[in-house]
């Protein structure tokens, strides 16, 4: 048995087991972890901290769960898929309200956050019953070519605590359609989400087994552990990319596949041309989801000098209106961040920009209230050397500089370790597809603020990560090629 946190009025009513979730039971766990709020800085509750032991037994429920699922009917597993979906639907509002008090994003951005992760149980709900194979005749004739596509096998999930339901939703969901069997370790700042998807999942028919979940608070003993156990076949990851190549080392022991989806540093292209109102609206979009902890938000904003200043003054005017508050409370549009570590990693980027002769416009200094927050900021003429053009701000700064040519903006774009999104903003769609091409990232949004979205493959190229989730694509990630040489 283990306890459970009961959630504060309005949702009193509903409560989330806090410790680890094997082979279908709760377990307390021998030790606990704490969760805070960053919205005000106070406890939350605690949570189960796993062991390397748990993390074994983790893996032989998975193991012994994993033939039974493969060999359930696609069609069955389709619909316990489109169950879970229909659940975290209904459960839309407590569940954003959970992942406000956890995380500190705003009702909404958490609400949109749960319709999306729910949004992959669907998905892949349709795509579980279209696994195709295919079969061609040799070119020599002689025989039958026949491949068929197999769940990999036993599948590690780790996944950030920025978005703490639709990382999870985003591999749970392939790996099952595919007949995979889970084994979950959801970051330690946000573990309560993954509790309650853990419960909505069973209660929507996933057999004991076949979803797992593990808190820790040592996770790189934990991973190790589990990267370790030959009945493990995958291990999919999102996080940072500095964790995900200490992961990719771990996983090269057993030549386990690597799914990894890693940081980024969008650039966000501003020309002459383009409508600016639409490009405002997806500006913000694209920087302020989650107080800009998303690994999609814009980073780097480049304009075209003609249009730079009424580009700024509009994106100062949209970040000043913005009201800061706990997640929580209906009006808040800008939370907090998720802990003091990373406010002070976005004091000191802002900081060293402007040391280095960049324009604060808006915001800048540290607020002195209880919780973690930074306020809304915009930099303008940020130099080159500043590190902020090549590191992951990860909160709600905008920086800006302004650019004269294609050829230069495509140079300094691409200037970066990292390849996930960029954004590009014309309205002249033959620049645009001319540009997007030449844009080393794995997404590009071309009039459109926001990428996301289960039917589309998400991922990076460079340093920002390995295979693609979301699409026919992040089902493939689950599977195995197997070629069977034939005739008749
Ligand atoms: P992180 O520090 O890399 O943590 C991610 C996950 O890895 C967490 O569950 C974390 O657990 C765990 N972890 C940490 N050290 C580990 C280790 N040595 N071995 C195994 N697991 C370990 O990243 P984060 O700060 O939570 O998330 C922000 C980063 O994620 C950003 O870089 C962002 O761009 C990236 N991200 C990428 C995508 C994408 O789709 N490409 C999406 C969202 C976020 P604990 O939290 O308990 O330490």
């Amino acid at each position: 048995m283990t306890s459970h946190f009961v959630l504060p009025a309005p949702f009193a009513d509903h409560s989330v087991a806090t410790g680890l979730f094997i082979g279908g039971r709760w377990l307390a766990g021998k030790a606990r972890a704490e969760v805070v709020n960053p919205g005000n800085g106070k406890k939350l509750t605690d949570v189960a901290d796993g062991d390397e032991g748990e993390a074994t037994a983790a893996v032989d429920a998975a193991a012994a769960a994993a033939p039974a699922w493969a060999a359930t009917a696609p069609r069955r597993r389709a619909e316990i898929l489109r169950d879970c979906y229909g659940r975290m639907v209904a459960g839309a509002d407590w569940l954003a309200f959970l992942i406000a008090l956890e995380n500190g994003k705003s009702l909404a951005d958490a609400r949109a956050e749960i319709l999306y992760a729910a949004d992959f149980f669907r998905w892949y709900s349709e795509e579980a019953v279209r696994l195709l194979g295919e079969i061609t005749v040799a070119p020599g004739g002689q025989n039958r070519i026949m491949v068929e596509y197999q769940p990999i096998g036993v599948s590690l999930l780790i996944t950030p605590w920025n978005f703490p339901a639709a990382m999870a939703t985003r591999k749970i969901a392939p790996a099952l359609a595919a007949g995979c069997s889970v084994i979950l370790k959801p970051a330690l700042e946000t573990p309560l989400t993954a509790f309650a998807i853990a419960d909505i999942m069973a209660e929507a028919g996933v057999p004991p087994g076949v979803m797992n979940v593990i808190t820790t608070s040592k996770p790189g003993l934990v991973a190790k552990k589990i990267l370790h156990d030959p009945r493990v076949r995958k291990l999919s990851f999102t996080g940072s990319t500095s964790v995900g190549r200490a992961l990719l080392k771990e996983a090269a022991d057993q030549v386990i596949s690597s799914s990894m989806e890693l940081g980024g540093n969008a650039p966000f292209i501003v020309c002459a041309d383009a409508d600016l109102n639409d490009a405002l609206d997806g500006a913000m979009l694209a920087k302020m989801r989650g107080g800009g902890q998303a690994c999609t938000a814009a980073n780097r904003f480049y304009v075209e000098r003609s249009v730079y200043k009424a580009f700024t003054d509009g994106l100062v005017a949209r970040m000043a209106s913005l009201k800061l508050g706990e997640g929580t409370d209906p009006e808040t549009m800008l939370g907090p961040m998720i802990n003091a570590k990373a406010v002070a990693k976005i004091a000191e980027l802002v900081d060293d920009a402007v040391a280095k002769g960049a324009t604060l416009l808006l915001g800048g200094t540290r607020l002195n209230r209880a919780g973690t927050y930074y306020p809304a900021t915009v930099i303008s003429d940020v130099p080159g050397n500043a590190r902020l053009l090549r590191e992951e701000i990860f909160g709600p700064v905008a920086a800006l500089q302004a650019f004269d040519s294609d050829a230069e903006v495509i140079a300094k774009a691409n200037d970066s370790e990292y390849g996930l999104t960029a954004y590009l903003y014309t309205g002249d769609m033959k620049r645009g597809l001319r540009i997007s091409e030449k844009l080393e990232a794995g997404m590009i949004g071309l009039n459109r603020g926001l990428v996301s979205d289960p039917a589309a493959p998400f991922g990076g190229v460079k340093q920002s990560g390995l295979g693609r989730e979301g699409s026919h694509h992040g089902l493939m990630e689950f599977t195995e090629c197997k070629y069977i040489a034939t005739n008749w």
